[in-house]
């Protein structure tokens, strides 16, 4: 026995009590059993009492879990009884719901549920028992979400809280140069920036925009538009359904910017609060809270998932792929908190993020004809001291061909682009920045999002374009000074606007 369901039915009226009553109602659960469970599963009914308007019963099944069985009996119940005794059902509820699943290694920390629950472990196996499931927890399948959710975090812990998995793929090509200081700074310092007004927010003042934007062209030009990528133009608030679609809103609530709608615009509703204001020029959080609801969305945190709704459910022709989309418009908001810095590591920033979908086979064509693109871009133009790595992020690790210890299994999974900050110290012990990525997801977001081929199977990926990180890539390698850029930068970026004296 794996899994034993322990349950109580309530009805609207009495049955006959002891043995008459569990007469009439046991060839119903028992059919209910055989029909859901089938012979295979063993399942079977190894208790039941009937005392009253109340039946207890007990489900036990190997494989299959029993809460199908139980709502088909309650259906059936409700049926018969109807008919014959004219009793209805007035409530379902699971005392215990108890299951047996092996988890190897066996979690060296406690693991948590927000539901009342117990855990414990017989050898390699985790016995997990759910109390007090109502009808919707069970028709919901809460059992099975929660065994995920116990295995998930036992696989987070053998991993040792490590989110990603590191190798070097393409060594970088030294190149030595003069400038050592922090790109933001010297920024600051010449007031191409300025911090604020709100965390982790720059304003670009010309000469900085004229860099950033010039970045943004280099992109679209030597990689996009060569590859065919065509411009769409997105929203800017993500829904919350998105979100729990991608996993993004289960993996990361505490990185959102969160959007909160006016609970009216009648400005009568709102003279107490504009009245404060006048009077005393401050802002009156408390009475502002009463006026705007909870959240109801996010502020873009990447571009991919707004574009896997514009195709949900939706089935792409053949011809139209790969389709070779890039958004341009949505801004990265993301609350990075702790780990703020300069214009590295900011709470906005502008990013372009080509998406794409197409056969396995053609992604990895296309991913093959992005490196060629991008390092054309990183060696050519930008003259950049860059390398590559193959990182698996957490979601990916359990996927099949993601390459995490044998090299030629790497298909699924991202390309990390990282560039080396002088300013930071040495190539061999400071941290590189990631200034791009580039992945491919197999059917994680298609079939999430139910997105199908006419034919075959249908992938997808993306690659973020941080223009902020290029900008700081090469500026930290470059520096400051126009003269000392690379001569086809300096083509693409026209000569630079004069920025503002201040006195
Ligand atoms: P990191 O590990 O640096 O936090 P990430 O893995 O969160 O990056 P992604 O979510 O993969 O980044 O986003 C893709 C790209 O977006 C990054 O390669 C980078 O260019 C850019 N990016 C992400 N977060 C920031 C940030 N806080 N500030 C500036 N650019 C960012
Ligand atoms: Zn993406
Ligand atoms: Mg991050």
């Amino acid at each position: 026995m794996e899994n034993e369901l322990v349950a109580e039915v309530v009805l609207s009226g009495a049955l006959p009590e002891g043995p008459e009553g569990e007469a009439l109602v046991r060839p119903i659960a028992e059919e209910a059993v055989a029909q859901v469970l089938g012979a295979k599963s063993e399942g079977a009914v190894s208790q039941l009492v009937v005392r009253g308007e109340r039946i207890a019963i007990t489900l036990t099944s190997t494989g299959a879990r029993p809460h199908q069985a139980l709502l088909s009996f309650v259906k059936r119940l409700q049926d018969r009884l109807g008919r014959s005794h004219r009793v209805g059902i007035r409530s379902l509820r699971a005392l215990h719901y108890t299951v047996r699943f092996p988890l190897d290694p066996v979690p060296a920390q406690p693991i948590g549920l927000p539901i009342p629950h117990e855990i414990w472990y017989e050898g390699t196996t985790a016995v997990l028992t759910l109390s007090e499931l109502d009808e919707e927890a069970l028709r919901d399948n809460w059992i099975d979400r929660a065994v995920a959710l116990v295995e998930e975090k036992a696989r987070r812990q053998a991993y040792q809280g490590k989110e990603q998995y590191w190798a070097l793929l393409k060594p970088a090509v030294v190149r030595p140069g003069s400038f050592r200081e922090d790109p933001t700074e010297a920024m600051i310092r010449r007031g191409w920036v300025r911090n604020g007004p709100t965390k982790g927010k720059w304003f670009l003042g010309p000469r900085a925009a004229h860099v950033l934007r010039a970045m943004e062209r280099l992109a679209r030009r030597e990689v996009l538009e060569p590859l065919g990528f065509s411009e769409v133009v997105q929203p800017h608030h993500d829904s919350f359904d998105i979100l729990l679609r991608t996993g993004h809103l289960a993996g990361l609530p505490g990185e959102f910017y969160y959007v909160a709608e006016p609970r009216t615009r009648d400005p009568g509703a709102w003279e107490r609060f504009t009245d404060l204001v006048k009077i005393t020029r401050q802002v009156p959080t408390e009475e502002l809270a009463k006026l705007v609801g909870p959240p109801s969305a996010v502020s873009c945190y990447a571009q991919c998932p707004t574009v896997y709704w514009w195709l949900s459910g939706r089935t792409i022709a053949e011809g139209s792929l790969p389709l070779k989309v890039y958004d341009r418009t949505a801004i990265s908001n993301r609350y990075e908190s702790g780990g703020r810095h300069g214009l590295e590591r900011v709470d906005e920033f502008h990013r372009i993020e080509p998406v794409y979908l197409g056969t396995p086979e053609q992604l990895l064509a296309l991913r093959e004809e992005l490196l060629a693109r991008y390092t054309q871009v990183f060696d050519n133009v930008l003259e950049l001291e860059w390398r590559t790595a193959w990182v698996t992020p957490f979601y990916l690790q359990q996927s099949g061909g993601v390459g995490v210890e044998d090299a030629t299994e790497r298909i699924q999974g991202t390309i990390d682009f990282e560039a080396y900050l002088p300013y930071r110290g040495s190539r061999e012990e400071s941290e590189w920045l990631e200034f791009q990525n580039l992945s491919i997801v197999g059917d994680k977001y298609t079939k999430a999002f139910t997105i199908r081929p006419q034919k075959g199977l249908l992938w997808s990926g993306c690659s973020g374009i941080g223009l902020e990180r290029w900008t700081t890539a090469f500026l930290a390698q470059k520096g400051l000074d126009p003269e000392g850029w690379p001569s086809r930068f300096r083509e693409i970026a026209g000569p630079p606007p004069p920025d503002p004296t201040f006195l």
